[in-house]
Formats: structure tokens, C-alpha cells, sequence
């Protein structure tokens, strides 16, 4: 794809205008003003050399010593490498930067955790991934309480655990010489001793008194995470980021029982008489995207007119068939659930509507045949007391009825799904975020379990579509359910996360 391309930007280069000092390499690399300059100062223990406070700002490549746990790197600071243009960073990303980057034996990244992870940090984290590097992940300007939660946005990049530090005020800079010291190479072996000469032997190195260690990143996530510090569910959480990257159509899918409308509505959508012909019947074909357009724009209808044709020969007319409804989520993004409102919401709608939850779709749903509704009050009520009761995970989803025969009200669909859409691509910043947790944890007290008091620390969103949360603290992972949904309830009202699935991840720390 596009990353791919992105890769070959930066060949590497025959000569190198670096000196090659036998010293292992550490490259602080990241886009302008994150703070690479005040951290190289920090770690080669320099106070005075030049930081600009102006993004962009040329400056000469700096490198210096610095000792760390007994041992000496070279460290060389890219800033004013990156060249003046932030906003375009990856595309122009200095070569000289990249050819520090292709020198290094451990990559610095470094993010600021104040911003929060912008785009140009996304396509530079795309690209380092694919230089086999050694990358320490650091989220610099989290000084505070405040500042080490919203570090762990950084998660979110697929590099690791985010090392949350300030190198302006110089928290954390221990705990992050000690991972650099961990990622260089190992030491060639010390020579033979001569005989007779005294053999000197390396104290064990001590990591530090558990009890007063300064709550960082590393000492949040558990030891279930592999050894990339990713915890495995965010693997393809990254993955979707970088797809979402890509500006594609809105891709939306038509489910609901047989016969409740669903090729009467495509077709209205497209805004013409189409048959669906299928070779024969009971014939599969592939389902097809097709382009539907209004005054908003385009978007692409996932015809899974074949895939519900071999169900109804399958299984019969009236039942259900799960695989092709399933088939028809996993290839649109968002789901119009379209329900026959003559006969109310019935227990199948539900069970749609749950397996597109379990999906992580958005869904909106569409109550069709509405011309043909006799009391229109009481069905609504109805409808929406069944929805109350039977599908709290689906509240505040968006309902729209309409009659795809006549056309009546259809042309409200396409908004809501829209709507939907951006909910399910939105983000919530993490200060908002643990602002909002901190009041609801004051509010109710977390209960005790097994006679001890849970501690919840932070909040963070770690993705979109669908959002979803990481919960971090203490026994994080034995939260009574009860607890948990109303974390879930209170993000849904808060931030109108409404018609999408909301995950949250719990993650206990020791
Ligand atoms: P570079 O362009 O990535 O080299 O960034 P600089 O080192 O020049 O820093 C950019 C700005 O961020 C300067 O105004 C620094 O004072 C500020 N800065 C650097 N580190 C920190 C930090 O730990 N906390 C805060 N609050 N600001 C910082
Ligand atoms: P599908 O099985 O979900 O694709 O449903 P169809 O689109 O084939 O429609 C099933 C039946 O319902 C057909 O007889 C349609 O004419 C009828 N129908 C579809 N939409 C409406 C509507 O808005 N009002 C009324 N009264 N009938 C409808």
C-alpha cells in the first residue's frame, strides 16, 4: 500500500558522514518540538546548548556522550534535521535524519504526551516499524500525574510501552537511561585475565527500590504483554489506525430478517429501479459495493444480495442466517439494522443487533414499512421500550423510519448514518477523559473485593472503531461488572457515544 512506499524513501546510503566512534548509537528522533533537544540535554547532561522555542527552527545536529549505568553512547539529537515543515513531516522528513535513524542501535521516538499523538507521529511510527530498530518509545512532557496518563495515548502507536518522562524536569530520566542501557547491544567479552592479575568482578546491578520507584509506564502494564510491551489486544488496534489513515468510503451494510425491506430500501437508496439478479436462484454471488449518493456525498452500499440468497436456500426462508449477516458486518462499517415496524421489534432483530455489537459496528436502526403503521405513537413506544430493556448496549442509537416503498422519510438515512460514522471514528482526549474518571470513581465508591479496596488510576482511549478504553489501577482486572457498566454508561452519556459499541479493557498493575 501507501506505507510501503514510504519505506523506500530512504534508501540507505553507501557513505556515512558520521563518524563511527565504536560507541553504541542512541538517536533521538521525532517530530519538531516534542522535546528531543531539552532531552538530549538532559541525558548527556549539557544545560545550556541552544533549544528554540519555535518549531522548525534549523539547528546543526548535536551529538555527544553521555554515560549511563557504567556505560558511554554516543547520543545524536535530529532536531532541526526534520526540516521546517511539521505538518508534511513524514513526506520531508530530513534524509539526514533518516540516516541517523539507519545508524542507530536504539531510536529514541519521541512523542509529546502533552499534544497527544498527532498524525505526523502515526506516519513516523509507520515508518520506524520498518526499519528494524531497536525503538524506545518516549512520551516527553508528562510531568504531573496528568501527564503519565495522557503518556499512555502513546500505546496507540504499536511501539511499545510508552516511557513517560519530562525532560524539562528531569522526571523519569533514570527509569529511561535503565531501558536504554536493557535495548544496546551486549558488551563484547572482556578479554581474558592475565594470570596473576586480579579478577574484578561486576556487582549485580540493582533496578532500583520497588517501593519508591516513580509510577511509570512499564510499571503499569502487566507481564502478560509481550515482549513489544504491546498488550496483544491493541495489535490490531494499531492496525485499524493505519488503515483509517487511508480516506476510503463509508462503507454500510443492510441487515434484518427476510422480507423486512432491505432490497426495497437498497434500491430506493441508489435512487432507481435495480434488480438484483442473481444467475439463478440459490446461486451465490459475490457481494458487490455499490455507490449511493446525496447532497452529502457518496457512499458505498455493501450488496449482499447473493450472500442472502444462498441463506434463504440453505436454511429456508424465515430463519435467520447468521454467517451471511456476519459476512455483511465484517464488510461494512457501518450496519442499518432494518426492522419490518408493522410487526414490532422481534427477537431476531435483537440477536442482529447484538451480533453487530460483538462486530464493534455502528449501527443505526431503520424502522421500514411505516406507511403501513397504524398507530405510529404506540409502535415507537414499543419499540423504544423493547430497545430499553433488551438492549441497553444499543442506547441512544439512532431510529429512523421511513417507507422505502413510497420513499417517504428515507432520505433521513443517510444522515444518521453519518452521524454514527463519526461517532465510531471519534476520540476522546485523555485529559477530558480523567476528568470525567475521576468524578465518577468520587461518586461511587469502588467496592471492596475479597476484603480489599480496588484502585483505579487512569483512563485512556486506546482506539476508534469502535472506541475503546484501557482502564488501569490496582486488581483493575477484578471489577464487578456492575461497576464496569456503569463506567460504560457514564462514557456513552458523557461523550454521546451513541449507536456504537464502547469496549473497555481493564488492566491491573501490581
Ligand atoms: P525539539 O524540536 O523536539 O528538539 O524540541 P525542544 O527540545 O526544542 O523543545 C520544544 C519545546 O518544548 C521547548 O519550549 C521546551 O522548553 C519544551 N519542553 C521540552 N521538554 C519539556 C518537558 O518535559 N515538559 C514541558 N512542559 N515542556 C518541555
Ligand atoms: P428483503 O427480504 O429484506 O430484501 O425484503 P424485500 O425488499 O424483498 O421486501 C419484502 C416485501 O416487503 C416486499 O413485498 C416489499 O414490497 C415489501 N416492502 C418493502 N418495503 C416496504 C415499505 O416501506 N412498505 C410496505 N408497505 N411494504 C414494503
Amino acid at each position: 500500500g501507501r506505507s510501503g512506499k514510504r519505506g523506500q524513501k530512504h534508501p540507505l546510503r553507501p557513505e556515512s558522514p558520521l563518524p563511527a566512534s565504536g560507541l553504541p548509537t542512541v538517536v533521538i528522533a521525532g517530530r519538531p518540538n516534542v522535546g528531543k533537544s531539552t532531552l538530549f540535554n538532559r541525558l548527556t547532561g549539557r544545560r545550556n546548548a541552544l533549544v528554540a522555542d519555535m518549531p522548525g527552527v534549523t539547528r546543526d545536529r548535536k551529538e555527544g556522550e553521555a554515560l549511563m549505568r557504567g556505560r558511554t553512547v554516543r547520543m545524536i539529537d535530529t532536531a532541526g534535521l526534520e526540516e521546517a515543515a511539521p505538518e508534511t513531516l513524514f513526506g520531508r522528513m530530513g534524509s539526514s535524519s533518516a540516516l541517523a535513524v539507519e545508524q542507530a542501535d536504539v531510536v529514541l521516538f519521541c512523542v509529546d504526551a502533552r499534544a497527544g499523538i498527532t498524525p505526523a507521529d502515526k506516519h513516523f511510527a509507520v515508518w520506524l516499524r520498518r526499519q528494524n530498530r531497536k525503538v524506545l518509545l518516549v512520551a516527553n512532557k508528562a510531568e504531573g500525574k496528568s501527564g503519565a496518563a495522557a503518556a499512555m495515548e502513546a500505546f496507540s502507536l504499536g511501539l511499545g510501552t510508552p516511557i513517560g518522562v519530562s525532560a524539562e524536569h528531569g522526571e523519569g530520566i533514570a527509569d529511561l537511561m535503565t531501558e536504554i542501557v536493557a535495548a544496546l547491544p551486549a558488551l563484547p567479552p572482556a578479554p581474558e585475565p592475565e594470570e596473576g592479575e586480579p579478577v574484578i568482578e561486576e556487582a549485580p546491578r540493582r533496578r532500583g527500590k520497588k517501593e519508591e520507584k516513580p509510577v511509570t509506564f512499564a510499571s503499569l502494564v502487566s507481564e502478560e504483554d509481550d515482549e513489544e510491551g504491546v498488550p496483544e489486544e491493541f495489535a490490531d488496534a494499531v492496525f485499524i489506525e493505519d488503515e483509517a489513515a487511508e480516506p476510503g468510503l463509508l462503507r454500510i451494510a443492510f441487515v434484518g430478517r427476510p422480507n423486512a425491506g432491505k432490497s426495497t430500501l437498497m434500491n430506493r437508496v441508489l435512487g432507481e429501479e435495480r434488480m438484483i439478479t442473481g444467475p439463478e436462484p440459490g446461486l451465490t454471488r459475490d457481494s458487490i459495493a455499490v455507490l449511493a449518493k446525496d447532497e452529502q456525498g457518496e457512499v458505498q452500499l455493501v450488496d449482499t444480495a447473493g450472500l442472502r440468497r444462498k441463506a434463504r436456500i440453505d436454511e429456508h426462508l424465515e430463519k435467520m442466517s447468521t454467517s451471511a449477516t456476519i459476512e455483511a458486518l465484517k464488510r461494512a462499517e457501518i450496519v442499518v439494522l432494518v426492522v419490518d415496524a408493522t410487526l414490532g421489534l422481534h427477537e431476531q432483530d435483537l440477536q442482529i443487533a447484538r451480533l453487530i455489537e460483538r462486530e464493534g459496528r455502528g449501527c443505526v436502526l431503520a424502522l421500514n414499512k411505516w406507511d403501513a403503521v397504524e398507530d405510529r405513537v404506540a409502535t415507537r413506544q414499543a419499540i423504544y421500550d423493547r430497545l430499553e430493556t433488551s438492549l441497553a448496549q444499543m442506547r441512544g442509537i439512532e431510529v429512523v423510519s421511513f417507507s422505502a416503498k413510497t420513499g417517504a422519510g428515507v432520505n433521513r438515512l443517510l444522515p444518521a448514518v453519518r452521524r454514527t460514522a463519526e461517532v465510531w471514528n471519534s476520540r476522546v482526549p485523555t485529559g477530558e477523559l480523567n476528568r470525567w474518571f475521576d468524578m465518577m470513581l468520587a461518586r461511587h465508591t469502588l467496592p471492596l473485593v475479597q476484603g480489599r479496596r480496588l484502585k483505579l488510576r487512569y483512563i485512556t482511549q486506546v482506539k476508534s472503531r469502535p472506541p475503546t478504553f484501557v482502564v488501569f489501577g490496582t486488581r483493575a482486572e477484578q471489577l464487578p461488572e456492575d461497576y464496569r457498566r456503569y463506567l460504560v454508561n457514564g462514557l456513552r452519556e458523557t461523550f454521546k457515544l451513541n449507536g456504537v459499541p464502547i469496549r473497555l479493557q481493564l488492566r491491573g498493575t501490581t
